[in-house]
C-alpha cells in the first residue's frame, strides 16, 4: 500500500488514533477536557462507570462506544437500552448523559468493552438518538481515521469537517409542509355523491385528481384543511408532512445541454478514464493533463453521465474559487432534463441550504455533487467517480486543523470506497506528475484546445527596462498600453490581473524610511484609499491612513507598491471613457455581485475586467483577447521551495483565460525577474520543460515529490516561551526521529509575528509522513507544553513558512 500513493500514504486499517495533546486550542477546543482524552488511562473512563447496585445488567443489549462531541477525542462505552439497540447502529448520533449533562456523540463501535480488551464494567445507559438513521456512513468513519492519523489531527475537529455544523446540531433545520395526495380515485358518481354533501371536498378531490401528484395543502387556499381532513378521515385522501429543499439555485434556470461529441483527443484520454470507472477502484489514480480549454470539463460530465447510468455517484471537486456560476450552470444544465440532481455544496450556503444539500446526498436523491474542498466528505455510500478539477490548486488544503489536502483525501477515499478518481489540470502539482512518471498513477492527455484554437501568444515585458525609460505608470508598460488601445478600438475585451488586493501594498516616508508596520503582525499594512484606511491582511488590523510620517512626522508619506484599487485608478485614468470593473474581495463583498460583474462582463458592458485571483480561473469569455499580468513577480518572492511552481501555474491558468473564442489571445506579462524559469517556461506553453527541471531541483535539495514534509510550529504571545518550546521538542526529536528523516533546525517563521503571537517554525523531511507523524505525536505527548503555546503540525504543507 506504501509505495502505491506516496503523496498521501495508504493504510487498509487505520491503526487507532493517539491524541493530541497539542490540541488547536485556539481553535475552539475545550481545554478542560483535554486530559479525559487519553485512551488507555482507566480512572478517565470512570465517569460512566456505575456499581451494579440495582443488580441489573445494562449492557445486556451490548454496548456502544461513543466519541464525544467537542470534548478532544474523548470516547467513552454506554449501554444500549433495550428498546434502543436495533436502531442504533455505528454512524448514529446519539444523546449520553455525561458528567451530569447531556452530551452529544457519535458511535464508533458496537460491542461491549470486554470484547475490545478494555474490562468488564457497569455501563450508564445511551439517552437517545439524534437522528433515526446513522448520519456517518461507514465509508466517513473510516475515512475521518485515515485523516485524523496522516494529519496528525484531533479526531474530533476530523468529526467537525467530515458533518458539516449545519446537520451537527441536534435542532435540524428541515423544512416540513403538509402535502395532500389521492389514497383511493373515486369513481364519478362517488364524485357526484360527494359533492352534493360537500362541495368544498369534492373540488379539492377533482384538482388532486388531475395533478395526478401530491400538492402542498397550501395550494388550496385558506380554509382548506378542514374538509382535507374530512376526505382524510374517509379515506379518499392522504395527508403527509414532506421535507422542502431550500434550493439556493431555485430562481435561476438551467438551460439543458446535450454530450457534446468527443474529439478524437477527448476519446482516448475517455478510454483512460472509462477504464477506471469500469475497474470499480481496481485500478490507479488517473492525472487528466490537458490544456485549458482542451476539453476536460466536457470529458468530466460524460465520465459523469457513464457512471450515474450505471447507478451509481458522482463527486466533482472544484477550488472555492472556480465554483463560479458558470460551472455550477455547466453541471447543472447537463443535468437539467433527467432526473439526476445535482447538489452544490457552496461554502456561502446558509445552514439551512447546507443541511438541505447535505440530505440530498445521504437519502440517494442527488447522485452528484459539486463542491470545493469540503465537499470530499460528501455523504455518499455508492461513489463511481471522483473528480478533482484543478488538482493543483493550494485551496484544496487546508489551513487549520485537521490541514488536509482535499486532492489526497480523495485519492484515500477512492480507494477506500472502490471507485475511480480522476485528478484534472493544465498545470498538474509536482507530486501527481512525479506519480505519472513512476507509473503509479495513469496518465491521460488533452495536448490542443478544442478545435485547434490556438494557445495565445505569451509576450513578456521586462518592467527594468519600462522604469529606465521613464515616463507612464509603473504599473502600465508601452507594450500593455497598445495592446489595450487596440483591444478598445476592436471591441474586444481585456482582463488585467494583479494579486494584490487595496490601493498601496504600504506606506513610505521618504526622509526616514518608515513604513507602517502592523503592530501585531510582521508585516506591513495595506492602504485602501476607498476606506482611507490602513489595513493588515494578516489579522484585520486597522487604523486611518496617516496624514504624516507617525515616526518623523514628514508630511510627504508615500504609497509603494501597487493593489487592484491603485490599478483600477490608474486605468481609469488613462481610459476615461473605457467601462472599466474591478473584481476583488473587497468590492465582491455583497452576495450575487460576483455574478452580476460576471454577467456584466459576459454580455460585453465592461472592457477591462481588473481582478486577483477570482477572475483567474474557470472563466470563459469568447471576446477576451487580451489579458494582462501586471506584476508576474508576486508570488515569486516568497522563499517557498513552491514559489516557481506556484508562478508557474498563475501564469499558465490567467493566460488561459484569453482567446476562449474564435478571437486569438495575447498575453502581456510584466515583471522585473522576466529570466527567471517559471516565466520563461510559461511563455512557451511549456509544463513539461518546466516539471522537469522544477523536479530536477526539488530532488537535488530532497523536497517534495521525493520527501514529505512535516513543518511543526510553535506560536505564542510570549516570544521565548514559544522559541523554547520548540527547541525543547526539536531536542527530544532528534533521538528518536530515525536517521533517514532530515531535521531542520528551530527558526522564526518567514512570517515571524501574527495576530499578536510569535511563530518559530521546524521543517522535517522524510519517506514516510505517518512514521514522521507517529514520532513526533509520541514525542509531544511525553512533554510538557506550557499552556500559552500552541503546537500545530501540518504535514504535506503547502507553503513552508
Ligand atoms: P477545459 O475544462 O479543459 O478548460 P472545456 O471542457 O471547458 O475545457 O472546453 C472548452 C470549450 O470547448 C468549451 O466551450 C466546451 O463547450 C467546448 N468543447 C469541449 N469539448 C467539445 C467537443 N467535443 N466538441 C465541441 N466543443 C467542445
Ligand atoms: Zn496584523
Amino acid at each position: 500500500m506504501d509505495e502505491l500513493f506516496p503523496n498521501a500514504e495508504i493504510e487498509s486499517r487505520p491503526p487507532p488514533v493517539v491524541e493530541s495533546e497539542h490540541s488547536e486550542t485556539d481553535e475552539g477546543l475545550d481545554r478542560k477536557a483535554k486530559g479525559a482524552a487519553r485512551k488507555g488511562e482507566p480512572e478517565k473512563f470512570r465517569p460512566t462507570l456505575l456499581p451494579a447496585a440495582d443488580g441489573r445488567d445494562s449492557t445486556s443489549e451490548g454496548a456502544a462506544r461513543i466519541l464525544i462531541d467537542d470534548s478532544s477525542d474523548l470516547e467513552l462505552w454506554y449501554g444500549l437500552p433495550a428498546g434502543l439497540a436495533p436502531r442504533v447502529a455505528v454512524g448514529s448520533r446519539v444523546y449520553v448523559p455525561l458528567r451530569n449533562k447531556r452530551a452529544v456523540g457519535t458511535v464508533v463501535g458496537l460491542g461491549s468493552p470486554a470484547d475490545a480488551g478494555e474490562g468488564d464494567f457497569q455501563l450508564k445507559p445511551l439517552g437517545g438518538l439524534v437522528d433515526d438513521a446513522p448520519v456517518f456512513t461507514k465509508g466517513l468513519l473510516d475515512l475521518a481515521d485515515w485523516v485524523a492519523t496522516y494529519y496528525c489531527a484531533n479526531r474530533d475537529a476530523v468529526m467537525r469537517s467530515v458533518l458539516p455544523a449545519a446537520v451537527r446540531g441536534d435542532r435540524h433545520s428541515a423544512q416540513s409542509q403538509l402535502f395532500a395526495s389521492i389514497r383511493r380515485k373515486p369513481e364519478a358518481d362517488e364524485i357526484d355523491a360527494i359533492s352534493r354533501r360537500a362541495p368544498r371536498q369534492s373540488s379539492i378531490l377533482r384538482e388532486l385528481i388531475d395533478a395526478g401528484e401530491a400538492l402542498p395543502v397550501t395550494q388550496f387556499g385558506a380554509g382548506a384543511i378542514k374538509p382535507l381532513r374530512g376526505l382524510e378521515e374517509k379515506g379518499w385522501v392522504q395527508l403527509e408532512e414532506k421535507v422542502i429543499d431550500r434550493d439556493p439555485t431555485a430562481d435561476e434556470e438551467f438551460v439543458a445541454t446535450s454530450a457534446l461529441e468527443l474529439t478524437a483527443a477527448q476519446e482516448s484520454a475517455m478510454a483512460v478514464v472509462r477504464k477506471a470507472i469500469r475497474a470499480q477502484g481496481d485500478s490507479k489514480p488517473v492525472l487528466l493533463y490537458g490544456v485549458t480549454g482542451s476539453g476536460k470539463t466536457e470529458l468530466y460530465l460524460q465520465a459523469i453521465e457513464e457512471v450515474v447510468a450505471t447507478g451509481k455517484s458522482a463527486l466533482v471537486m472544484v477550488p472555492e474559487i472556480a465554483l463560479t456560476p458558470q460551472t455550477v450552470h455547466r453541471f447543472k444544465g447537463r443535468f437539467a432534463d433527467t432526473d439526476t440532481e445535482v447538489a452544490v455544496l457552496h461554502s456561502h450556503l446558509s445552514q439551512g441550504e447546507r443541511f438541505d444539500e447535505w440530505r440530498k446526498i445521504r437519502d440517494g436523491r442527488a447522485r452528484i455533487a459539486v463542491g470545493p474542498r469540503s465537499a470530499i466528505f460528501a455523504p455518499f455510500d455508492d461513489l463511481g467517480l471522483i473528480v478533482v478539477d484543478e488538482e493543483h490548486e493550494p485551496s484544496y488544503k487546508q489551513d487549520i486543523s485537521p490541514r488536509y489536502n482535499a486532492r489526497d483525501i480523495a485519492v484515500v477515499r477512492a480507494h477506500l470506497e472502490n471507485c475511480a478518481v480522476v485528478l484534472g489540470s493544465a498545470t498538474p502539482c509536482l507530486e501527481s506528475w512525479n506519480n505519472v512518471e513512476s507509473g503509479k498513477y495513469d496518465l491521460a492527455r488533452l495536448d490542443e484546445r478544442i478545435d485547434d484554437r490556438e494557445l495565445p501568444i505569451i509576450r513578456i515585458v521586462d518592467m527594468r527596462r519600462e522604469h529606465r525609460k521613464g515616463g507612464g505608470p509603473a504599473i502600465l508598460s508601452e507594450r500593455l498600453r497598445s495592446a489595450l488601445d487596440q483591444r478598445l478600438e476592436r471591441g474586444e475585451q481585456s482582463i488585467l490581473f494583479l494579486n494584490r488586493r487595496g490601493f498601496a501594498s504600504s506606506l513610505v516616508c521618504p526622509a526616514c524610511g518608515h513604513v507602517c508596520e502592523c503592530p501585531h503582525c510582521s508585516v506591513s499594512l495595506t492602504f485602501h484609499r476607498s476606506e482611507d484606511r490602513l489595513i493588515c491582511h494578516v489579522c484585520g488590523f486597522q487604523q486611518i491612513g496617516p496624514r504624516k510620517c507617525p515616526e518623523c512626522g514628514d508630511p510627504s508619506i508615500r504609497f509603494a507598491g501597487y493593489g487592484t484599487e491603485r490599478a483600477e485608478e490608474i486605468f481609469r485614468s488613462v481610459y476615461p471613457d473605457a467601462r472599466i470593473a474591478r473584481v476583488d474581495a473587497d468590492t465582491m463583498r455583497r452576495k450575487n455581485q460576483l455574478r452580476e460583474t460576471l454577467d456584466a462582463f459576459k454580455r460585453q458592458k465592461i472592457d477591462m475586467l481588473i481582478g486577483t485571483q477570482m477572475i483567474a480561473k474557470g472563466l470563459h469569455f469568447p471576446n477576451v483577447t487580451l489579458v494582462g499580468i501586471l506584476n508576474a513577480d508576486i508570488s515569486l518572492h516568497v522563499g517557498d521551495f513552491r514559489s516557481g511552481e506556484r508562478t508557474f501555474q498563475l501564469l499558465t491558468q490567467v493566460a488561459g483565460r484569453a482567446g476562449r473564442g474564435e478571437l486569438k489571445g495575447e498575453v502581456i506579462v510584466q515583471t522585473h525577474t522576466p529570466q527567471s524559469p517559471a516565466i520563461q517556461f510559461s511563455r512557451h506553453h511549456d509544463f513539461i520543460g518546466f516539471s522537469e527541471q522544477e523536479l530536477e531541483f526539488r530532488k537535488q535539495f530532497d523536497f517534495p515529490p521525493f520527501f514529505h514534509a512535516v513543518q511543526i510550529m510553535c506560536r505564542s504571545s510570549n516570544e521565548r516561551l514559544a522559541e523554547f518550546t520548540l527547541e525543547s521538542l526539536h531536542k527530544r526529536l532528534v533521538p528518536s526521529i530515525g536517521e533517514s528523516v532530515i531535521v531542520g533546525e528551530p527558526a522564526p517563521a518567514t512570517l515571524a509575528k501574527a495576530a499578536g503571537q510569535f511563530r518559530f517554525q521546524l521543517l522535517l523531511r522524510g519517506k514516510s509522513a505517518r512514521a514522521m507523524g507517529r514520532t513526533i505525536r509520541e514525542v509531544l505527548r511525553g512533554m510538557n507544553v506550557p499552556d500559552d503555546v500552541t503546537v500545530t503540525i501540518d504535514v504535506d504543507p503547502m507553503a513552508i513558512g
